[in-house]
């Protein structure tokens, strides 16, 4: 029974890669929801089931025998290998708890490096959120969550758009502080590193970092007419991607692909910059 629970676990992490083509064709933000709950399940299945072929071992090991006795008629057992297999569930669920921890510090970490303190660049409160300018050859924007939350625009960035453009682009940011983003990139990041040298569920991360853009860029459009604010934006700084001055959170591939959405469907009216924060 515990094999099991893994296998879904892992199942359900993977389901998003799988079924990626059928995702697409929903709305942006039920692709998100669908895929974040998938691998968040999947990785809240995975723990239990190691934590089931581990728990036996685990209450022997300590001389709790009548409670590990209890486990294995309850679980069964874990798969073959008695004890040796308990301990291996043990060590990888010891693996998996540290690893979302580390992504999560690694996550705050970065959160904490990317905010702008007050002396640097101007600042503009509106809505609650400051609004950040800081001076930077690079084509920047990103969105920091927290009790201060900032939208952070490089005067590169501003200069090389267009007023309505530059609008776009922070209404994608704003999008991003309103939905809390930050919870579903807090996810991808922790499947990155769980699964750091298994690339088939690394790319379950991949998607739902693309889809959680794509609900940003659809909430960046008001009017018909912003659809081309949004392409043109996005356009501008994959042409900055390609040419190497933007080492982008959002990689090349995911902009390549929004672009490919933009142009191919009209409900799916996605595009723009986002560093965003990793
Ligand atoms: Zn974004």
């Amino acid at each position: 029974m515990t094999a099991v629970f893994v296998l879904v676990g892992l199942g359900l992490v993977t389901l998003p890669t799988v079924q990626h083509r059928r995702l697409e064709q929903l709305a942006p933000q039920e692709w998100c929801r669908a895929t974040a709950t998938s691998i968040r399940a999947g990785l809240a299945v995975l723990q239990l089931g190691l934590l089931f072929g581990a728990a036996p071992t685990l209450l022997r090991a300590v001389g709790i025998h009548d409670a590990a006795d209890a486990c294995h008629r309850i679980f069964g057992p874990a798969a073959p290998g008695g004890a040796v297999t308990g301990w291996l569930g043990a060590g990888a669920l010891g693996y998996v708890v540290h690893a979302r921890w580390r992504a999560r510090r690694h996550v705050r970490h970065t959160t904490e490096v990317t905010t702008i303190e007050p002396w640097l660049g101007t600042h503009q409160l509106t809505d609650g959120v400051d609004h950040v300018t800081i001076p930077s050859d690079r084509p920047l924007a990103y969105a920091v969550p927290g009790p201060s939350p900032q939208i952070v625009v490089s005067d590169r960035l501003r200069t090389s758009l267009t007023p309505d453009e530059l609008a776009a682009v922070l209404r994608h940011e704003t999008s991003h502080l309103r939905r809390g983003h930050h919870r579903e990139l807090t996810l991808a990041c922790e499947v990155e590193t769980v699964f750091s040298r298994w690339p088939q569920m690394r790319r379950s991360a991949a998607l739902l970092r693309l889809a959680v853009e794509r609900v940003a860029d659809e909430d960046a459009i008001t009017t018909t007419e912003d659809r081309a604010h949004v392409r043109d934006a996005l356009v501008k700084t994959a042409t900055s991607l390609v040419i190497g001055a933007v080492p982008a959170f959002t990689s090349a591939a995911t902009i390549l692909h929004r672009i490919a959405a933009l142009e191919a469907a009209p409900h799916h009216l996605l595009g723009l910059v986002s560093i965003c924060f990793d």
